[in-house]
C-alpha cells in the first residue's frame, strides 16, 4: 500500500473513532499534506473553522503558520505535512489531557508512515501530546528538545500565542522558524 493510502485509512479510522468524538464536535480533522514530508508541524486540536472544514489550520493561527512555512521556503500544502495531536474539536476549547492521550495512538500511527526526520511542536499540548514529559515553552523553545528513533523533535510556540502578543511571540516564532531553517540545511 503506499503512504497516501495508509494515511487515509488512519483518516478513516478517526472519522469512525468514537473515543475522539467524545466531549467534541465537527468533522474530523485527521490532518493533511505531504505524506513523505521531512518536517511535520503539530499544534494543538482543530479550532471552528477547521472542525466546519475537516483541514488543519486554516483560521488565523493557520494564515500565520502557513506565512511562516513558506517564509523559510518551504510549500505548505506540498512539502510538510500538518496536523494535531486532538483529531476534532473540543467542547471546552482546550483538550483534556484524556483527548491528548487518545489522540497519540492516531498521530504515532501517522508518524510511522510519514517517518518524518524532524517534527515542529507549536506549543506545550504538542509537545506534551508527542513526548509524554512536562515542558516549558518559554525556556525551552529555539532547540532541539528530543531526538529519538531518527526524528528530532524541535519546540516553538503555537502561532496563537503571537496573535494574542504579536510584540513578545512573533519575533521568538521567526527566529525559531529561521533556526528550522537552519536545521533543514544542515540536514
Ligand atoms: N490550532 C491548532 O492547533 N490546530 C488547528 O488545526 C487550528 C488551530
Amino acid at each position: 500500500m503506499n503512504k497516501q493510502k495508509e494515511l487515509d485509512k488512519i483518516a478513516k479510522e478517526i472519522e469512525n473513532c468514537a473515543t475522539c468524538k467524545t466531549g467534541k464536535s465537527g468533522m474530523a480533522v485527521p490532518g493533511e499534506g505531504n505524506p513523505n514530508a521531512d518536517v511535520v508541524f503539530i499544534g494543538e486540536a482543530p479550532g471552528k473553522q477547521e472542525a466546519a472544514n475537516g483541514r488543519p489550520f486554516i483560521g488565523r493561527s493557520g494564515q500565520l503558520l502557513r506565512i511562516l512555512i513558506r517564509g523559510i521556503g518551504l510549500d505548505d500544502e506540498k512539502d510538510v505535512y500538518i496536523t494535531s495531536p486532538v483529531k476534532y474539536l473540543p467542547d471546552r476549547g482546550t483538550p483534556t489531557s484524556q483527548d491528548i492521550a487518545h489522540g497519540r495512538i492516531h498521530l504515532m500511527n501517522q508518524f510511522a508512515i510519514i517517518r518524518p526526520k524532524i517534527v515542529m511542536l507549536l506549543g506545550r499540548v504538542a509537545a506534551e501530546g508527542v513526548l509524554q514529559k512536562k515542558v516549558a515553552v518559554a525556556s525551552e523553545h529555539g532547540q532541539l528538545i528530543e531526538d529519538k528513533d531518527g526524528i528530532k523533535y524541535f519546540l516553538t510556540f503555537h502561532p496563537a500565542a503571537a496573535l494574542r502578543f504579536p510584540n513578545k511571540y512573533k519575533p521568538l516564532l521567526q527566529q525559531d522558524f529561521n533556526k528550522l531553517k537552519a536545521l533543514l540545511i544542515g540536514h
